[in-house]
């Protein structure tokens, strides 16, 4: 499987732009960063974007596309997500006043974005891969997103503070081979940390103490770009894992 790196940062500023992952050219998880970097014909090869949760910083691209969709009339393109996240997203995103809701344009039966429930635990089959929400924990309802393809397995896991369930899930897969996972603050933030449902260096450290399968990468990211120089000292100070900080328009092959 191919991941491309669209955004992956805590915050924008040039040159850092908020978490985006392309996952064979045609499947999204997150979608903070889209459009101002895929070209015309790549966001026309979107079908499916999976939505840890309805925070700006993860969803603002979704409207961009949906307005290029329509335009080119290609479309529709699956928002797939929990009813809550979904429930978030349409009240307060599309609600035709802070954006047109897309899900009722051009009309209802053949819109532009078509919103596709989920429940946390249970397998969907999209496409080429299986994908199954897991709830974690941060300020508004979010899920982390276990990702089976042919030749194992992937999991991203959304914003979110300490945490159980998806670790006890990750235990139990065989091939798991990527760990895509937040640190926004350094140590000495850990109450802003604690405060706002993420990770510092030393609490994902203790999270990843919970992983009791062989090691797979385990990439970071949403660090603020403000304690970028901090985060990323801290993370080497940490003995184990094989982590990396993932770079924008970086392309992993797992
Ligand atoms: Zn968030
Ligand atoms: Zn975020």
């Amino acid at each position: 499987m191919e991941i491309r790196v669209l955004g992956c940062y805590g915050a924008q500023f040039p040159g850092y732009n908020t978490p985006g992952f392309l996952l064979n050219g045609n499947l999204l998880v997150d979608a903070g960063t889209v459009t101002s970097v895929l070209t015309q014909e790549e966001q026309i090869n979107i079908d499916q974007i999976l939505v840890t949760h309805a925070h700006l910083d993860h969803v603002k691209d979704i409207a961009f596309l949906a307005d290029n969709l329509q335009l080119q009339k290609t479309y529709p393109v699956s928002i797939v997500a929990t009813q809550g996240i979904i429930d978030i997203m349409r009240a307060n995103l599309f609600n035709n006043v802070l954006w047109p809701d897309f899900s009722t344009i051009p009309n209802a039966k053949d819109p532009v974005i078509r919103f596709q429930p989920i429940k946390p635990g249970r397998p969907y089959s999209l496409n080429d891969v299986k994908i199954t929400a897991i709830e974690v924990n941060h300020t508004v309802e979010t899920v982390a997103y276990v990702i089976e393809y042919e030749g194992g397995s992937v999991i991203f896991v959304g914003d979110t503070g300490p945490t159980e369930e998806i670790w006890m899930v990750a235990n139990k897969l065989k091939d798991l081979h990527a760990i895509f996972i937040e640190t926004s603050f350094p140590n000495d933030m850990k109450d802003v940390a604690e405060a706002t449902g993420h990770f510092t260096p030393e609490t994902l450290n203790n999270e990843l103490e919970k992983l009791k399968i062989q090691a797979p990468d385990i990439y970071l990211y949403h660090l603020k770009p403000q304690h970028y120089d901090v985060i990323v000292k801290e993370v080497g100070l940490l003995e184990k894992r094989n982590i990396q900080i993932l770079r924008e328009g970086e392309i992993i092959q797992i």
